[in-house]
C-alpha cells in the first residue's frame, strides 16, 4: 500500500537525505516555488531575496504587495507566466491566511519537500517523466511504466 513513508523512504533511497531546504517554513517553500519557474536555483534565489527584502515573506506582506511590485520580483524569476506567478503568490497568501490562520508549519513535512522537488527534477519530469527508473513507478496511478510482470515488479520498486 502507498503511505507517506513508503514514498519517503523509496525517494531517499533513490537520492540520498536532501539539502536543508531554503526555510523550514513551510510558506516560505511555496514562494520559493512559485518566485521563479524553469530556472537555475541562483536565479530563483535572486528573486526569492527581492522578495524577501521588498515584500517580505509573511503572507498578510505578500497580500498587502502592489501587483506591479510583485510582478517585477517573478520577472526575476523567470519571463514565463511572470503575472500568472505573482497572482498565484497573492492567491497562496490569500490561502494561507484564511484557512490556517497564516501558519502552515504543521501542514507540511519538510524532508517530503525536499525529496519530491529532487524527484521533480531528475525523474519526475513535466514532459518526460522516467518512469522506467522511479522508485515509485509500481504505486504510481500516473506511471507509464508497464514492461514488467507484476510479482516482479513489488521486487524492482523496493517500496516499503
Ligand atoms: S512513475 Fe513516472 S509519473 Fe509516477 S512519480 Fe515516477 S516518474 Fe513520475
Amino acid at each position: 500500500m502507498l503511505t507517506l513513508r513508503s514514498v519517503v523512504s523509496a525517494l531517499r533511497r533513490r537520492y540520498g537525505k536532501p539539502p536543508p531546504p531554503v526555510s523550514r517554513d513551510p510558506f516560505h517553500l511555496i514562494l520559493w516555488e512559485q518566485v521563479g519557474y524553469l530556472v537555475p536555483d541562483i536565479q530563483r534565489r535572486r528573486a526569492f531575496a527581492a522578495l524577501r527584502a521588498q515584500v517580505g515573506l509573511h503572507p498578510g506582506a505578500v497580500l498587502a504587495a502592489p501587483r506591479a511590485k510583485l510582478e517585477a520580483i517573478t520577472r526575476l524569476g523567470g519571463p514565463i507566466a511572470v503575472r500568472i506567478r505573482a497572482s498565484r503568490l497573492r492567491d497562496s497568501a490569500e490561502l494561507v491566511l484564511g484557512r490556517w490562520d497564516g501558519e502552515l508549519r504543521a501542514a507540511v513535512r519538510l524532508p517530503l519537500y525536499s525529496l519530491l522537488r529532487r524527484h521533480g527534477q531528475e525523474l519526475c519530469r513535466r514532459t518526460a517523466p522516467a518512469c522506467g527508473l522511479c522508485p515509485l513507478r509500481i504505486p504510481c496511478p500516473s506511471s507509464s511504466y508497464q514492461d514488467v510482470a507484476p510479482d516482479k515488479r513489488l521486487k524492482l520498486a523496493h517500496v516499503d
